[in-house]
């Protein structure tokens, strides 16, 4: 689960993390009563997205202005400008894709004045099982190209959660980050709390981006992007009651309430399977004969025919699915369910788009009696291969 970063300045800030002042608005009234109340001289007004890159991000709208997403401003009449310009808009980054998302919320700061601009982030690192830290001198907008031109300008480590932090762990940012003195004793005290910050609030990810090193000799996080992992959340019903619903994938929102492990692709062909593995190949299998998937989707092993028709209604839902692939391997899953939870689907809410079924398993000939004797038009396929091969035939058709 991701959250803005003004939530995730004030967990961090209940850790002791430094962070800048700031008050979140929903409007100009909102925005000047803030700027009063931080005092200035500088201010900066931030487009609270679940996104990066809104400092070089581009607002669809003309009257938003050509400024991006983060605006430093000079007076409280200039922040109340920006807020007119930004609110309701929408912000197109790298990370948004290029619909872009509305900005219903900015986060006016106390600006600071900056020195240095330095990258740091933690995560959770399954190839050693631990938390490990990114750092890297070159902070500011673009990691992902310094990671790619000058990968030897970053430097990894990760912490054994037997000992947690050490001071060892505190002299290693400090020397990557080329810090000595009292700086480098912040930069080891900076990490001990965004570590216990990370593990007590089972974060998944945390990017600071940039870390400063502001004019008068202090670290401060300037910019924080979190997410937790979905499955700890319910040991953080503070944390959870940060959801911003209106962020997500409305298909994702909804499949989540059916229990079912859905990911919202940009693809034309929609998937229905059961086996997260199996879902897995069937993407990859897609691909191969030159398509791309709508969606991923795991209907789990024990789905009823409730769950298969508010997968199917998800699908169907979604104007980019051109076509439709069920792939269905009963095992513990009976076919004939599936069968009749995608008839009764299709009866429920049309069928637009052609629809490939490949069943196997479990049940598997009652369930292909089911759907011949629909008298819907159902293409069915032997195996995977060929399902594939059909449902990519048939979106070309159509396209
Ligand atoms: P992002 O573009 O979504 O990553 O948003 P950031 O919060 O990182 O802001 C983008 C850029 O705005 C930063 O890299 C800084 O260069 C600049 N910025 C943000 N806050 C301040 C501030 O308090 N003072 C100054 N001078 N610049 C700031
Ligand atoms: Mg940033």
């Amino acid at each position: 689960m991701n959250i803005h970063e003004y939530q995730a300045k004030a967990i961090l800030k209940t850790f002791g993390v430094p962070v800048s002042r700031g008050v979140a608005v929903l409007n100009a009234n909102e925005a000047e009563a803030a700027a009063k109340e931080l005092g200035g001289p500088l201010w900066v007004v931030k487009s609270q997205i679940h996104a990066g890159g809104r400092g070089k991000g581009k607002f669809k709208e003309p009257e938003a202005g050509e400024k991006g997403g983060v605006r430093l401003a000079k007076s409280v009449e200039e922040v109340k400008t920006f807020v007119n310009q930004m609110l309701g808009k929408t912000l197109v980054t790298i990370q948004t894709g290029p619909a872009g998302k509305q900005v219903n919320r900015l986060y006016i700061e106390d600006g600071s004045d900056i020195e240095k601009e330095f990258y740091l982030s933690a995560l959770v690192d399954r190839a050693t099982s631990r938390v490990s830290f990114v750092v890297s001198t070159e902070g500011g907008m673009d990691i992902e190209e310094v990671a790619h031109n000058t990968p030897e300008k970053i430097i990894t480590f990760s912490v054994d959660p037997a000992t947690g932090i050490m001071p060892h762990h505190g002299r290693t940012v400090a020397k990557a980050l080329g810090l000595s003195g009292d700086l480098a004793k912040q930069a080891g005290s900076l990490v001990a709390k965004l570590y216990k910050a990370f593990v007590e609030t089972d974060m998944e990810m945390l990017e600071i981006n940039p870390l400063i090193i502001t004019t008068d000799q202090n670290l401060k996080c300037l910019d924080a992007k979190v997410s937790f992992d979905s499955n700890a959340l319910y040991r953080h019903p503070d944390i959870f009651a940060l959801r911003d619903e209106t962020e997500e994938d409305a298909k994702e929102i909804e499949a989540s309430k059916h229990d079912l492990a859905y990911i919202a692709l940009d693809g034309t062909i929609g998937c229905m399977v059961n086996g997260a593995g199996l879902a897995m190949a069937t993407m990859d299998i897609i691909k191969l004969y030159g398509e791309f998937p709508a969606n991923f989707l795991d209907v789990g092993g024990g789905a009823t025919k409730e769950k298969v028709t508010a997968a199917f209604k998800i699908i169907t839902a979604d104007p980019n699915v051109k076509g439709i692939l069920v792939n269905i391997f009963g095992g513990i899953m009976k076919c004939d369910v599936i069968a009749e939870g995608v008839i009764a689907a299709v009866k429920d809410v049309g069928l637009k788009v052609p629809l490939v079924v490949r069943l196997e398993g479990t049940n598997v000939e009652l369930g292909k009696k089911i759907i011949s004797g629909s008298g819907l038009n159902v293409i069915s396929a032997d195996d995977l291969d060929d399902a594939a091969q059909k449902i990519v035939k048939a979106v070309r058709e159509v396209k």
